[in-house]
């Protein structure tokens, strides 16, 4: 597993403290919020599990503007630092588990390792979780081969025979290309003939000579007794079913909201788990706004200039809102 910035540091948990805002999220949503709301003065903590959410599984951004050509562990140290120097409380390591509303109209969020904090106003910033294939083997054999991050992993297989990756995005085709140099063979399984990657990852996939296109094809079970040792796929125009011998499979098929954890909270979801949002960023439930990839708004858009842009419209919301209610503290 990988060792890179996303590793919580281990900052001292806040308990009975109390905030402006508190943000739940360090991605790119989270963090960008942090600086705007730090730059209205309002006291500002962010709770994450980890800093940099999605970033932590990519090398390299190439298109958040004016940073062609970046590491994306350069991109969350630089969104990092920018809070933290407008003086955002950042906690990691740390997962929020309930936000309640108090009799007096605040919000009581509590999480692990004893955090239990009240704040003003809630930004959810809390992104998006790994989907899963939900076939046999896949729980058992997962850190045995089953991987939900090629560019975390993939060195881990060097020198091995071949690999499976699951998907048609662009994180399928990143892994796909970035495993091809790794291990022998590489197949590509993809439920349709059409890929939603961007057309230069599939143009360079193409190029490589040891990925394999297995199309209009879906995982049926992973087979393996201490480790996976076989994917059976099966063709869904032909049901014709294959046995791949592998040591490993990259399961890149996106990403789903925490649904329950929204729906704990109270808050309204669209059909597939997505907190509904309106154009200010304002939830459901007044006082509690959300941002980037966890929420309904440029749904079929997901990137980091998005996700930062919901993060500072969120934070000027939540000001706007404190502001109506006449909860912004006098500064000295
Ligand atoms: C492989 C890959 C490559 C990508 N490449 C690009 C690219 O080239 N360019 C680009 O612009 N975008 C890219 N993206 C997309 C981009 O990373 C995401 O759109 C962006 O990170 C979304 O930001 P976010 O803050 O909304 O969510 P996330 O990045 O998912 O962050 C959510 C944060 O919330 C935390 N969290 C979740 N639940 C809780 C909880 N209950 N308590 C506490 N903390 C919680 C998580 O730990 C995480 O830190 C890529 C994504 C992937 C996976």
């Amino acid at each position: 597993m990988s060792l890179r910035l996303g590793a919580p540091r281990r900052a001292k948990v806040p308990k009975g403290e109390d905030y402006d805002v508190v943000i739940v999220g360090g991605g790119p949503a989270g963090l960008s919020a942090a600086i705007y709301t730090t730059r209205f003065l309002l006291s500002t903590l962010v709770v994450s599990k980890d800093i940099g959410g999605q970033l932590n599984l990519t090398n390299w951004i190439d298109d958040y503007p004016g940073m062609g050509g970046l590491e994306a562990s350069k991109l969350v140290e630089a969104f990092r630092s920018h809070a933290e120097m407008f003086g955002a409380k950042i906690v990691s390591g740390v997962e929020v588990t309930s936000i309640d509303r108090t009799s007096d109209g605040r919000f009581r969020i509590t999480g692990s390792r004893g955090l239990d904090v009240t704040a003003s106003a809630v930004i959810l910033a809390v992104g998006s979780q790994r989907r899963k294939l939900r076939v046999p083997g896949e729980d058992r054999l997962a850190g045995r081969g089953v991987s939900y991050c090629s560019v975390c992993d993939a060195p881990l297989f060097k020198g091995k025979d071949a690999v499976v990756v699951v998907g048609g995005g662009d994180a399928a085709f990143e892994g796909a290309v970035l495993l091809s140099g790794y291990v022998k063979k590489v197949y590509l399984v993809h439920r349709r003939r059409g890929f939603r990657a961007k057309p230069y990852l599939v143009e360079e996939a193409k190029s490589r000579g040891n990925i394999e296109f297995v199309l209009d094809s879906v995982v049926k079970e992973i087979k393996g007794s201490d480790r996976v040792e076989g994917v059976v796929v099966v063709n869904r125009v032909t049901g014709e079913e294959r046995e791949l011998k592998v040591d490993g499979i990259f399961i890149e098929i996106g990403n789903e909201p925490p649904r329950e954890f929204f729906e704990k909270i109270g808050l309204k979801v669209d059909s597939d788990g997505y907190v509904i949002v309106d154009e200010f960023m304002r939830t459901s439930i007044e006082g509690i706004f959300a941002a980037g990839d966890c929420t309904t708004m440029w749904k079929g858009f997901r990137q980091v200039i998005t996700a930062a842009s919901m993060g500072a419209v969120a934070a000027y919301s939540a000001y706007n809102y404190l502001a109506e209610k006449g909860l912004l503290r006098k500064k000295s």
